[in-house]
C-alpha cells in the first residue's frame, strides 16, 4: 500500500516533475532571497541555467554557516505574512537554525509523513503515541500532522513522562510509538519497573529518529518490545522528519524524491560521486517555499541504492546513518564514530545497551574512557569480561581504549528527553 501515487512512478515520470519543480525552486530563491542571487551572479549563472536536476552540479553548495550568516530569516524567500510557522534546529553551539513554512510548504510536509507512515505499515486504524518533543524542534509537531493527515490517531505526549507514556501504552492501546532509539529502551526498562512485559502490549511499531542507530541497536529495541523498528530521517534545514523513511522490507530509506533531491558527493572534495559510493548527503528542495534550499550539505554519510524495492516504491534509498561527519571523533589522530564504540557494546549479552565515552587530554596526550553497564544477573569474572570488550574496542577502533569502565546496571544516565548525549568530550575546557 502506497499514500500517493508518486511513490511507484517511473523514474522518468519522477524526473521529469523533479525538473519542472526544481525550475520554480531556482527562480524562487533567485529572486527572493540575497544569499541565493548573489551566489548566482558570483558563478555567472542566471536561474535558466539550471533547467533540471542534472544541472544543480553547477552551483555551489550552501551550509549550515549560510544560515548562521543569515540569521534569523535571511535565508526566507516568502514574506512573514505567508510564513504561518516557524521551527529551529537544535544546535548545541550558536545560533539556532531558524525555519518557516507557507500553508503549502506545511501540506506538503503533512504528505511526506503521512508516505513515511504508510510506507512503515501504519493505516488510518492506528494510534500514535508521539513522543517526540512538541516545540521549535521540528520532531513533535512534524509526525503530528503527518498522523492527522494520514487520518490515524495521534496522542501528542511528547517527551518525558516516562510513566505516563507506559500507562497510555498499555490504557489507550498505541501501536506505534515514535522515539528516539535510546528512549525506546528506557521505556522497557521503565514498563519492566512498572510490572509490565512491554512485548504482551499492543505496540507493534517505533518509528525512531533524531539519533544514529547502529543495527546490533535496532535488533536490540526490536527485541526487547516485540515490536519492529523503522528509521524516519529528516533535518530541520530541509523540512524536519519525513525527508525518508524504511518501509515494511527495512533494507534502506526511501527518500521522496519530488519533493527533496539527494546527491552524493565526496566529504573531503565536494565532487559528486557514482552510484553505490559512500559520500555526504547533499539536499535540494523541490517544493518549499517559504525556505527553499538549493544543495544543502547535510553532514551526513550515505549511500542511494536507485534499484526498485520489494515494496514495489520507486524513491531511490539511501543507508541509516550511522555517522555524521560532526560526530567523528579523533583520539591521538585515529578517526572513529560513536557508532563503532556502540555495535561492540551491543555484541555483548553481559552489558547493558547503553554507553558513555569520555575524552580528555592530559599531558598534551588524548585519553579514550568508554564506560558500559553490566547486567544485573552477571555472574562471571569481571576481570575477563573487560578483557574480552577491551579486546573487541581495540580491533574494531584499532587502538586501544585508555580505560574501560564497568559499572552497575542503571549508573549512566538516561535521556527522557531530547538527544542522548553519549560524548563528553573534556579536552580543550
Ligand atoms: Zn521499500
Amino acid at each position: 500500500m502506497v499514500f500517493d501515487s508518486m511513490e511507484t512512478a517511473s523514474r522518468d515520470e519522477l524526473r521529469e516533475v523533479q525538473d519542472e519543480r526544481l525550475q520554480e525552486m531556482v527562480e524562487l530563491a533567485y529572486e527572493n532571497v540575497d544569499y541565493y542571487r548573489e551566489m548566482f551572479d558570483e558563478e555567472g549563472l542566471a536561474p535558466e541555467d539550471i533547467q533540471s536536476v542534472e544541472d544543480l552540479s553547477k552551483l555551489p553548495f550552501t551550509t549550515k554557516e549560510d544560515f548562521r550568516d543569515n540569521y534569523p530569516t535571511g535565508m526566507f524567500a516568502a514574506d512573514m505574512d505567508d510564513v504561518i510557522r516557524i521551527h529551529a534546529s537544535s544546535g548545541t553551539t550558536g545560533k539556532p537554525k531558524i525555519v518557516g513554512y507557507t500553508r503549502d510548504d506545511l501540506d506538503v510536509w503533512s504528505k511526506a509523513v503521512a508516505r513515511c507512515l504508510v510506507a512503515a505499515g501504519i493505516g488510518p486504524n492506528d494510534i500514535v503515541q508521539n513522543a517526540y518533543g512538541y516545540g521549535l524542534f521540528t520532531g513533535g509537531l512534524g509526525l503530528h500532522q503527518g498522523v492527522e493527515e494520514l487520518g490515524a490517531t495521534v496522542i501528542p505526549i511528547g517527551g518525558g513522562n516516562t510513566q505516563r507514556q507506559v500507562e497510555m501504552l498499555a490504557d489507550l492501546g498505541s501501536d506505534v510509538i515514535s522515539c528516539t532509539p535510546s528512549y525506546a529502551l528506557y521505556l522497557a526498562e521503565v514498563a519492566e519497573d512498572m510490572g509490565y512485559d512491554i512485548r504482551d502490549l499492543p505496540l507493534r511499531v517505533v518509528i525512531f529518529g533524531a539519533e544514529p542507530c547502529t543495527e546490533p541497536m535496532r535488533m536490540e529495541i526490536e527485541e526487547r518490545l516485540g515490536v519492529i523498528g523503522v528509521d524516519i530521517y529528516g533535518l530541520s534545514e530541509i523540512v524536519g522528519p519525513g525527508v525518508s523513511i524504511e518501509c515494511e522490507q527495512q533494507d534502506g530509506l526511501h527518500i521522496w524524491e519530488d519533493y527533496f533531491y539527494p546527491e552524493i558527493v565526496d566529504p573531503n572534495t565536494g565532487e559528486p560521486l557514482e552510484e553505490g559510493q559512500e559520500g555526504e548527503l547533499v539536499l535540494t528542495t523541490l517544493s518549499k517555499h517559504a525556505l527553499p534550499v538549493l544543495r544543502y550539505r547535510t553532514g551526513d554519510l550515505t549511500t542511494l541504492n536507485y534499484d526498485t524495492c520489494e515494496c514495489g516504491r520507486t524513491a531511490v534509498r539511501m543507508d541509516n546513518i550511522t555517522g555524521r561527519s560532526d560526530d567523528l571523533i579523533i583520539v591521538r589522530g585515529v578517526n572513529f564514530y560513536p557508532s563503532e564504540v556502540e555495535s561492540v557494546v551491543l555484541e555483548f549479552d553481559e552489558v547493558a545497551p547503553h554507553y558513555r565515552i569520555d575524552i580528555s587530554r592530559e599531558n598534551n596526550l588524548d585519553k579514550l574512557k568508554v564506560t558500559v553497564e553490566v547486567v544485573d544477573e552477571f555472574s562471571g569474572s569481571i576481570t575477563d569480561l573487560k578483557r574480552r570488550i577491551t579486546e573487541r574496542l581495540s580491533n574494531v577502533l584499532s587502538f586501544t581504549p585508555d580505560e574501560l569502565n564497568l559499572v552497575e546496571y542503571g549508573n549512566i544516565a538516561r535521556t527522557e528527553v531530547g538527544k542522548v548525549q553519549r560524548v563528553y568530550d573534556h579536552r580543550g575546557q
